[in-house]
């Protein structure tokens, strides 16, 4: 049986540099898939690396298309797992791995889940609510209206943690890739 993993956590946790770093040592077996979105591509990214980028024309076509396994409007942009990604993993005979919010891991888990795939669930956390509030100020990028939509979100997903088949805690880094590691290795 085939695992497929997904992990999510409140916006600033940290998922996408913990995977980062987890990956090197998982490589071999586990591939990201990756995500389209409508949203603005930020300086650090690269199209096809973070996201495939695309307009939010482009976006609705693939939606009627069919093209995506789950997909959800998160602050006023589309974010969609393909379904050429799973085809393109799996081909491998690799394992895939979702960064994705819990809207997305509600529809994901129960399409997935069948007599070939495992889905196994792993939500990250802050040390505290207080803690990823400290987080999500010190981005600085944001206007106060932003940062209220976004703490709001932040605060949803939170709460959504015991929809997870696991918990992550996002104190120090390199203990939770330790873990991730052992849950992604073992499962
Ligand atoms: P960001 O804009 O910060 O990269 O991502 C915003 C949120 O969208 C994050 O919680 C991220 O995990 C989530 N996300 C990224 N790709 C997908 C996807 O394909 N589907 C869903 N449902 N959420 C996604």
């Amino acid at each position: 049986m085939k695992n497929v993993f997904i992990l999510s956590g409140p916006a600033w946790v940290g998922k996408n540099t913990l995977w980062n770093l987890a990956k090197t040592e998982c490589e071999n077996i586990i591939e990201e898939s990756i995500s389209m979105t409508s949203r603005q591509i930020r300086p650090s990214e690269l199209d096809g690396r973070e996201y495939h980028f695309v307009s939010k024309e482009i976006f609705e076509e693939k939606i009627h298309g069919w093209a995506f396994l789950e997909y959800a409007l998160v602050h006023t942009n589309y974010y969609g797992s393909p379904k050429s990604e799973l085809v393109r993993i799996t081909g491998k005979w690799k394992s895939p791995i979702y960064i994705i919010e819990p809207q997305g891991m509600i529809h994901l888990k129960p399409l997935l889940e069948d007599e070939w795939y495992k889905v196994v669930t792993i939500f990250l956390l802050p040390p505290s609510l207080d803690e990823l509030k400290k987080r999500l100020k010190g981005r600085g990028t944001e206007t106060e209206e932003q940062f209220q939509i976004r703490l709001a979100t932040a605060i949803t997903e939170f709460e959504q943690q015991d929809l997870y088949d696991m918990k992550l805690i996002n104190d120090d880094i390199f203990e939770a890739k330790k873990q991730l590691l052992q849950i992604l290795q073992n499962s």
